[in-house]
């Protein structure tokens, strides 16, 4: 077994007889989620391989013919491949088509299906660590136009919060993505990333998400100013790698519950294993295989 596949070895068919799910990316060799999902499957009884392909850009439509062939059930899609998925498929949840990127794929009998689990992930890691039901809540969701962001942003809309702060360095992104929002009774605001405008909505929030990338190396800066952080807050980081951002330690100091993104990207692959399979895997299970 390798760590990582080619799309030669696609080609080839030079892969575990029963290799059936997937992360495509480029790079991928550094995605953690074969151990979560193989635990799934093992847990479960599936005599299924799941395996990293590594796929350049502009293969990803070979990738998924190759991949029928050989009897897949589906893959995940990292980065850089988001897009290029959705363009390769016949039929788009409704989710991917508001969002424009697809991160789960099924092959499902002569059709390829692409769809997003993103945003019900991260609503399922918000309800699992913060103990909260999402109706009525004020959030402020930093780098809304973001790929991640407009999936955190969608979904909270279709949750039914109270009030949505959507904020993001480039405004005209938080703008677009609000105007195409569906009408769920949920109140909508698009702000841009400055001190002030930040200043201005952090005592209407109850909880902050993060889906900027600052925060991934130690010398970014903060994407929300430590000094408008209180014990009120409940502030989750996308981010999982640092497990500690400078915003969660600064949330932290401040009395506020925190949360780091491990938990969004358990429950968006769970997500996913329950498309492919029908089946719900055990998060405990795919939570002790990602940190061992
Ligand atoms: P992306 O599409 O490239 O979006 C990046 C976002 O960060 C954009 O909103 C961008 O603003 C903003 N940003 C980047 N540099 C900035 C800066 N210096 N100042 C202010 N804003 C800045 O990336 P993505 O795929 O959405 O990922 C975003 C983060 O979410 C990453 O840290 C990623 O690891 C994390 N993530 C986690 C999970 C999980 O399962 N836990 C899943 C997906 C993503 P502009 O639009 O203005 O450029």
């Amino acid at each position: 077994m390798k760590h990582v596949y080619t799309i030669e070895d696609l080609r080839e068919g030079a892969l575990p007889a029963n290799a059936k799910l997937a992360v495509i990316g480029y790079p991928v060799s550094h995605s953690a989620s074969p151990q979560m999902h193989q635990a799934a499957l093992d847990a479960l009884g599936m005599d299924m391989t799941y395996v990293r392909v590594e796929v350049k850009p502009g293969s990803v439509g070979e990738c998924f013919s190759l991949m029928r062939g050989l009897g897949f059930v589906g893959c995940n899609v990292t980065i850089p491949h988001k897009l290029e998925a959705m363009e390769c498929c016949d039929e788009l949840s409704k989710s991917v088509e508001l969002l424009g990127v697809a991160n789960t794929i099924h092959f499902k009998g002569d059709l390829i299906l692409g769809d997003n689990s993103d945003g019900p992930g991260l609503v399922k890691a918000l309800e699992g660590d913060f103990g909260l039901s999402l109706r009525g809540l004020r959030v402020l969701v930093l780098g809304a136009g973001g790929g991640a962001g407009k999936a955190i942003a969608t979904q909270l809309n279709e949750e039914g919060c109270g009030k949505l702060y959507l904020s993001n360095r480039t405004v005209e992104k938080v703008e677009l993505l609000t105007q195409g929002l569906a009408d769920t009774g949920t109140e909508v605001h698009a702000l841009g990333n400055t001190d002030e405008e930040l200043k201005a909505v952090s005592d209407a929030v109850d909880v902050i998400i993060n889906a900027t990338s600052m925060g991934m190396k130690a010398e970014d800066l903060l994407p929300f100013p430590a000094e408008f952080l209180s014990g009120d807050h409940k502030v989750y980081d996308a981010i999982y790698k640092p497990a500690q951002t400078g915003l969660l330690k600064a949330a932290e100091e401040r009395g506020a519950a925190t949360a780091n993104g491990l938990s969004m990207l358990i429950h968006q692959g769970a997500v996913s294993f329950e498309i492919w399979t029908g089946e719900a895997p055990d998060v405990v299970l795919m939570r002790e295989a990602i940190s061992g």
